[in-house]
């Protein structure tokens, strides 16, 4: 038996356990608040003239358009999906393969347990918004380069713009590195919430870091898994949301 077969096992045993612990099974549902949300930029027309939705529309458009590079690889381009009025954004990385095939953010394997981390909350994945950094997969999955993050950022800081989430959850170190411009490693960052400015005139927005799925899924421990869910219980309580006491 090669060392690959003689894993499979715990690596059943390790999906098994994880498929359990951000399912329902142990979740405790939580409600975002029902009291009426202070008046946002999507609820209210912009200066433009134009709702949240109409204004993500546009700049989907133009990311369909964008020709900066990733375009001649890429088969798709991911602007990013969800709720306009979202009140917690889930910021990842880049598209990867499944991703780029199909046009939208997470929806392979890192997808699942993003779904089931953000079900374990209580929410469906139609309550948040979910997009990356990068809007294009980079050829061979590798690390987005400095200059196609520099010109990628704009759609992400409009699209946070137009949203005005309450919280921003930055997946990953690419990501949480990229909004708060610092070198930390992601176990510096992750666990407390950080000021995001999403616009000079706006006061700012918490963002937490945490580890990114695909690491969870790569770096499988209980520890790690339990990190990541009280990140996303600190982002609960934050929005007034019921707290599952333990899992
Ligand atoms: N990883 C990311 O960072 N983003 C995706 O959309 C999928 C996987």
């Amino acid at each position: 038996m090669t060392d690959k077969m003689q894993n499979i096992p715990r690596l059943i045993k390790q999906h098994l356990e994880m498929e359990a612990f951000f399912t329902g099974d142990f979740a405790v549902r939580g409600e975002l608040p029902s009291e009426p949300r202070p008046p946002a930029a999507q609820e209210t027309p912009s200066a433009g003239g134009c709702s949240a939705a109409e204004g993500l529309a546009a700049i989907e458009k133009e990311v369909r358009a964008c020709c900066c590079g990733l375009n001649k690889t890429r088969t798709n381009p991911v602007p990013g999906e969800g709720n306009p009025n979202a009140d917690i954004v889930f910021v990842g990385e880049a598209p990867g393969a499944d991703e780029d095939a199909q046009g939208r953010p997470f929806v392979g394997r890192a997808g699942q347990l993003l779904n089931n981390i953000i079900a374990a909350m209580g929410l469906q994945r139609g309550d948040v918004f979910i997009c990356n950094i990068l809007k294009c997969r980079p050829p061979e999955n590798r690390d987005p380069r400095p200059d196609e993050i520099i010109r990628c950022l704009p759609f992400l800081q409009r699209q946070l713009e137009l949203i005005r989430p309450k919280v921003i959850v930055a997946l990953g170190a690419h990501a949480a590195r990229t909004l708060l411009k610092t070198e930390l490693p992601i176990g510096k960052l992750r666990g407390r919430f950080h000021d995001y400015y999403i616009s000079p005139d706006l006061p700012p927005v918490k963002l937490m870091p945490t580890y990114h799925p695909a690491y969870l899924l790569r770096n499988y421990s209980p520890e790690n898994r339990r990190r990541v869910w009280q990140d996303m219980q600190k982002v609960m309580a934050e929005l007034g949301m019921e707290v599952p006491k333990n899992k």
